[in-house]
């Protein structure tokens, strides 16, 4: 039986937000060059797959993407920043199956600057809410979190909670994906308290599902706090990412873009047992970015559950005899209290790099028609 993979498709850099945290948007991709169903039809099977961009739904051909996808994809789940809702709504209806992430950066005004959209907010929650009442199942909102929009975290879960919908998190990051290296967050303790306060509302929940959320967002503040992953990272083993120029990588973490093969030239399999892909392998073996992202997370937590079933068992207990989760049960946050690590040794753990030039990933087909302009003039 052929093995079945966990894939995220980036189908586009393109991207009509100007977010604080990304500047995507400044580098797109040429939209000749993007992905074309030919490359999609090569994909390998896969359990699940995530469609994504920059923002996806600028692609109008989506619908046949999606569709050719579903050949070989037990679930796909699309990323959007949720603007536009009317073609979301019109593949929703068309695939009402499908999961949708509309990333929600705060409440109104908080979304809104960050986002740098106007009215993203009301678009992205209008989306949602349609969804909803269309009968959907599988939706929910994404929220990447820093110190401006920490304040936010569990009012907009609770949103999501009364919704009934999915909440993912992730925290600020820098990588070649986002074209950025400035990311960073300055107060941890408030932001990982925070966090907290999320995984006591998930533990009290009645959902397991939650509960593992609760051990991922325990995870992310271990990762503030720039400390080694809690799971080993599996990318590029059974979980692959694949950008507008069909070249397939490990995942979108890294500095500079890691390159297992090219799928518009080769073969699946001749791609995936490469030369090229073992050497990646092997410096994901070697990996020091220890990030703790969904894509990479989420495969390592149901491959090590025991890990997380654990630490979901002994805090699920604990909160039914009406104890709560502390951060202050990560080492890490204690002796940054206790003074016995100061910010400056932290800050050197996180993945910011002032100094760093990025590497935007941008084939040099796409960097030429940035020459002279900035991406948002190209569209
Ligand atoms: S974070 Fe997403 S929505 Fe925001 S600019 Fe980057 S790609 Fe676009
Ligand atoms: S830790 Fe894993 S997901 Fe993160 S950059 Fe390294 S290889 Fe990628």
């Amino acid at each position: 039986m052929a093995k079945k993979l966990n894939g995220t498709v980036i189908v586009t850099y393109r991207c009509n937000a100007r977010c604080s945290m990304c500047n995507r948007y400044k580098c797109p991709s040429k939209p000749e060059e993007e992905i074309s169903l030919e490359t999609i039809k090569k994909l390998p099977e896969m359990y699940f797959t995530n469609i994504t961009g920059g923002e996806p739904f600028i692609r109008t051909d989506l619908k046949d993407i999606v569709s050719e996808i579903y050949k070989k994809s037990e679930r796909i789940v699309i990323s959007t920043n949720g603007f536009f809702t009317e073609r979301i709504v019109d593949l929703a209806k068309e695939f009402p199956q499908i999961g949708i992430r509309i990333s929600i950066e705060g409440l109104e005004q908080t979304n809104n600057e960050i986002r740098g959209l106007q009215n993203g907010y009301q678009r992205g929650y209008s989306a949602l809410k349609k969804l909803r009442e269309m009968g959907m199942k599988d939706v929910g909102f994404g929220m990447t979190v820093q110190d401006r929009n920490a304040p936010d975290l569990v009012p907009l879960y609770k949103i999501s909670d009364e919704m009934g919908m999915e909440f993912a998190t992730a925290s600020l990051h820098n990588s070649f994906y986002f074209v950025e290296a400035k990311n960073i967050i300055y107060d941890r303790p408030m932001v990982a308290k925070n966090f907290e306060n999320l995984v006591n509302e998930l533990l009290k929940s009645k959902s397991p599902k939650k509960w593992f959320r609760a051990y991922f967002n325990h995870g992310l503040v271990n990762y503030i706090y720039g400390q080694k992953r809690l799971l080993p990272c599996d990318m590029s083993f059974d979980t692959f990412f694949i950008d507008p120029y069909g070249d397939v990588m490990p995942c979108n973490g890294t500095k500079d873009k890691e390159v297992m093969g090219n799928l518009n030239r080769q073969t699946w399999d001749k791609l995936w047992n490469s030369l090229e892909a073992e050497e990646v392998r092997k410096k994901v073996r070697h990996c020091d970015h220890d990030c703790w992202m969904i894509g990479s997370v989420s495969p390592a937590m149901h491959k090590y559950i025991w890990k997380p079933a654990t630490w979901v068992a002994a805090h699920k207990l604990k909160s039914i005899f009406g104890g709560k989760y502390s951060m202050y049960e990560n080492k890490i946050c204690r002796d940054y209290r206790d003074g016995k690590v100061s910010k400056e040794e932290l800050d050197k753990c996180s993945t910011c790099d002032m100094c760093a030039v990025v590497n935007n990933g941008l084939s040099e087909a796409s960097k030429a028609q940035l020459a002279g302009k900035a991406g948002k003039e190209i569209g």
